[in-house]
């Protein structure tokens, strides 16, 4: 990112190189920045009156004092965070680096339309503050990721199938009357491509996220940033229409849609259909975890519905990597196994040549840790920032 010359100076950038490792002693801010040594213990006294900064013992060298090793304070605020599913929410209390400082699982049946939902959201957020030890005034933003397609403008979900109530709820407006901080609302899948993305897959431009649960939805992040589309509809790959499956109708009004042929309650239906009871998701995991060949045997053909669909995908968009995530893909390697054979036979050798399709490696804390980082993105600007230090007393006095 080119840098102005009036921000070169900014506390901010300072602490951005600082967060990002790009220099973490004085005189690599010196050398980094072209800045006078004065003018960087200047900006650095700015930070550590305001907790940004922290000195971290000493850097080994060879003779002489060490240089002091600068470290970002990631516990100077919290984040508030939530991954909204169908039938249960996963909340946290993060630190600045999106690393969960206390957790909870909430059952909810976002049916019940957004209010019964997001009040217990918000009781458990103000209990697990209380967890932490912090306060209101320790919120530095607020991240929720909701199962539907969200109008970013207005972090409202848009017409969700499955979410009878919540369409065009101005969730981000209601988190916003209760917090005095910046509150972001995105898609849940798009939470988890962030997550997966920000923590293992930082050096990859191109990736996709897919999460096959009672739901399917892909994430896509391309150059390194979440793709969004025109009005948030985009990787909505659950309602791409499966050649041969025009006798299944889904929710969203149309036939044959990859969620209502692969997505988790399906599967469960068919299996019950073939004397082995299931009704949920978790039923089908359970069954294939417990070996159940019937239930094995549904969640490789789920493997091969997808593959179909990413084939697709992997032509369009040629992405370095698949990441599967979500409930079904936790059952079993069966479904991975699958897809990848599928996957590579469809797609053409040159935009599959290099393509990695692997398992999410942050499971089920995906969502609160990219929900985390999401915002943590936002309020950790240079910009944001400098505002801070504008706006806010100092505090030393915590850390
Ligand atoms: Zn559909």
């Amino acid at each position: 990112v080119p840098l102005s010359a009036r921000s070169l100076t900014s506390a901010g950038v300072l602490l951005e190189l600082i967060r990002t490792g790009r220099a973490n002693t004085r005189s690599e801010l010196a050398n980094v920045t072209g800045l006078a040594r004065t003018t960087v213990a200047q900006r650095l006294v700015t930070l550590f009156a305001h907790n940004f900064v922290i000195e971290a013992g000493g850097v080994p060298s060879t003779g002489g004092r060490p240089p002091a090793f600068l470290a970002f304070n990631s516990r100077v605020g919290v984040i508030l965070a939530a991954d909204l599913g169908a039938t249960r929410a996963r909340l946290a209390v993060s630190d600045l680096a999106g690393a969960p400082l206390a957790e909870r699982t909430l059952e909810v049946d976002l049916r019940q339309g957004p209010a019964p939902v997001l009040e217990r959201v918000e009781a458990a957020f103000r209990d697990l503050l209380e967890q932490v030890g912090r306060g209101a005034a320790d919120v530095r933003g607020v991240g929720i990721g909701v199962p539907a397609p969200i109008a970013l403008d207005r972090g409202a979900p848009i017409a969700p199938p499955l979410m009878p109530g919540w369409n065009r709820f101005p969730i981000q407006a209601w988190f916003q009357e209760r917090h005095d901080a910046p509150v972001l609302v995105d898609n849940d899948v798009n939470v988890l491509a962030l997550g997966e993305h920000r923590t293992y897959w930082r050096n990859v431009e191109n990736l996709l996220y897919v999460k096959v649960d009672a739901g399917i939805g892909c994430g896509i992040v391309a150059g390194g940033q979440i793709h969004r589309g025109e009005n948030g509809g985009a990787g909505d790959i659950g309602h791409i229409r499966l050649a041969g499956h025009e006798e299944i109708q889904c929710p969203c009004g149309n036939v044959g849609c990859l969620e209502a042929v692969a997505g988790g309650p399906a599967i469960a239906a068919r299996l019950t259909r073939a004397g082995v009871e299931a009704s949920t998701t978790q039923d089908v995991v359970q069954l294939a975890l417990a070996g159940d060949r019937q239930a094995v045997h549904e969640i490789r053909a789920t493997g091969r519905h997808l593959a179909e669909v990413l084939a697709f995908c992997v032509t369009c968009f040629n992405p370095s990597a698949i990441i599967i995530g979500g409930d079904v893909a936790a059952a079993h390697e069966q479904l991975l196994a699958g897809m990848r054979e599928m996957i590579f036979k469809r797609s053409l050798p040159g935009s599959a040549a290099e393509l990695r399709v692997v398992r999410g490696r942050l499971g089920d804390r995906a969502g609160v840790i990219g929900a985390a980082l999401m915002v943590a993105e936002v309020v950790l600007t240079p910009e944001s920032i400098d505002q801070a230090v504008e706006r806010e007393p100092a505090r030393l006095q915590s850390a």
